[in-house]
């Protein structure tokens, strides 16, 4: 991935969150407290001017300023938890100019790394992390057995929506929703959501590519 596509998929998937703020309102309704879109939507269309501003720089900077924008506007557990994400996401880049699979499989460890320290929570507990993690799973598997970053990240892509849907089935441990306890069984994670979003809209650059 060249800085062209780079920045392509930094303005995709901050369109893909603008466009679904609505669902991830309706799915944060079901579980939480109705903000997840409008947090994200906000963060995203705060991070989209932002990134003008930082375009000619490097792709650690870029991303970084992503994450500073993130936790400066969005309010809610999100904010903090995608501000690290990006923040890591901005560590594992440094100094590179183009990204190769390896590149992404740095990224989605930090990634995991930072969300998992800052939110104290574990696959299965029905946040993002079950959508992110599956998701470097697929990818990670597929690099080691040779295959090119396209169907890696196909097949992460996949992976990510697979565990999108399994969050429906389980009982929230970590967020708002754990205070329903049984009852946040049978609903999608909104965070889960949000995450298959912005790995599919990261897919959907690097298969034009
Ligand atoms: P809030 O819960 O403060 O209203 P949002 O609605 O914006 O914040 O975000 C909710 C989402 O954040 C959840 O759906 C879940 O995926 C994610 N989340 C909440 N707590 C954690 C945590 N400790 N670790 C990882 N993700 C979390
Ligand atoms: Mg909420």
């Amino acid at each position: 991935m060249n800085k062209e596509m780079f920045l392509k998929a930094l303005d995709l998937l901050s369109d893909r969150i603008i466009d679904s703020k609505e669902l991830l309102n309706d799915l944060d309704t079901q579980i939480g407290d109705s903000d997840h879109g409008s947090n994200m939507a906000r963060g995203f269309s705060e991070a989209k001017k932002k990134i003008e501003t930082v375009k000619d720089k490097d792709f650690s900077t870029i991303l970084k300023t992503i994450a500073m924008t993130l936790i400066s506007t969005i309010g809610g557990a999100s904010g903090p938890l995608y501000g690290t994400a990006f923040l890591k996401a901005s560590m594992a880049v440094k100094d590179r100019d183009v990204l190769q699979g390896e590149d992404f499989v740095k990224i989605y460890e930090n990634v995991i790394g930072g969300i998992k320290q800052r939110g104290q929570a574990e696959r299965g507990h029905k946040t993002m992390l079950d959508a992110i993690i599956p998701a470097y799973e697929a990818f990670k598997g597929s690099i080691e057995n040779g295959e090119d970053l396209k169907m890696a990240s196909d097949k992460a892509t996949k992976a990510a929506k697979e565990g999108m849907e399994y969050t429906k089935g389980i009982k929230a441990i970590k967020g708002r929703a754990s205070f329903l306890g049984d009852r946040s069984i049978g609903h999608v994670d909104p965070g889960a959501t949000s995450s298959f979003i912005i790995i599919n809209a990261i897919n959907d650059v690097i298969r034009e590519g």
